[in-house]
């Protein structure tokens, strides 16, 4: 398949069948309209962010739509530690037994602003959130993972992650940390076509961090979350198999 047609892939209803996925801030955003588009897959959906509340709705809405029951996962990325890893992998190995799918898609923007007035602590907060949780959080599921015999790890990205960019500071070394922590992990699991990892940049869409980069924006004019979503889907099914340490773009020409 071609970019244009993987950005552009409509899975089959039931695509992801069978498959356990978990899905970090799954609770808005392109997180929430990827738990949804996955549990219309038959995915069973492991739907993780920072409050219980908020995620009860996306649960409620999978339910509603007649998905697979989904299962809630809290972890507040930016102050887990170990302890906090293990109570989600253990709750996942108890219940499942193993993890087909591991969507990294939780994200921090907080501020754009020039290197020299960067706030250090703003820094560490979003390299925090975006690299050191998914190395953390990956390291955690591996074992669940490894259980897998078709398993897709998927880190979101970003165009600015690709390149750097003036003003995105932490954000954008952060994004261009997950596109070698990705490549990384698939060197070190190279030869084995039971485990993938890849990143996806989902490209503009209308979410809350979008708005929050350009206020002044008509956000009209954009994709909506659950119009990216090709990319992430193929990639967490079948037809991606054996295709690890790539870079894929939900919005290609
Ligand atoms: P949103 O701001 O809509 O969603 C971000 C998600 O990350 C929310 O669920 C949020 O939860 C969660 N999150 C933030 N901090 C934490 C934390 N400490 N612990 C757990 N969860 C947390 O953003 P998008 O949907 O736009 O972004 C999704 C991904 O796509 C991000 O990785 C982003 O970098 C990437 N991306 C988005 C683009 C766009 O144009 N929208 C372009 C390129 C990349 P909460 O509601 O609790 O804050």
């Amino acid at each position: 398949m071609t970019p244009a047609e993987i950005a552009r892939f409509e899975p089959p209803a039931d695509y992801l069948a069978g498959r356990i996925i978990l899905i970090t801030g799954a609770n808005k955003g392109i997180g929430r309209a990827l738990a949804l588009a996955a549990g219309r897959c038959g995915a069973t959906v492991v739907l993780s962010g920072r409050s219980e509340k908020k995620l009860e709705k996306v649960y409620d809405a999978l339910v509603a739509a007649g998905c697979p029951t989904p299962a809630l996962m809290p972890l507040d990325l930016e102050n887990a530690l170990a302890g906090n890893y293990d109570a989600v992998t253990t709750a996942i190995g108890a219940e499942f037994g193993r993890l087909d799918g591991l969507v990294h898609n939780a994200g921090l923007l907080l501020t754009r602003s020039p290197i020299e007035h960067y706030d250090v602590p703003t820094w560490c907060r979003i390299l925090q959130v975006n690299l050191t949780a998914t190395f953390a959080l990956t390291q955690a599921c591996l074992p669940l993972l490894t259980k897998s015999t078709d398993a897709s790890v998927i880190l979101t990205s970003s165009s600015v992650g690709r390149r750097g960019r003036a003003y995105w500071g932490a954000y954008s070394v952060s994004k261009a940390g997950i596109e070698n922590l990705s490549e990384v992990l698939a060197h070190e699991y190279e030869g084995n076509d039971a485990i993938r990892f890849n990143t996806v940049n989902p490209g503009a869409t209308r979410t809350d961090m979008r708005a929050l980069a350009y206020p002044a924006e008509d956000a009209t004019t954009l994709k909506g979350p659950e119009d990216i979503l090709g990319a992430f889907l193929w990639l967490l099914g079948p037809g991606s198999r054996g295709r690890s340490g790539g870079r894929y773009d939900c919005q290609v020409g």
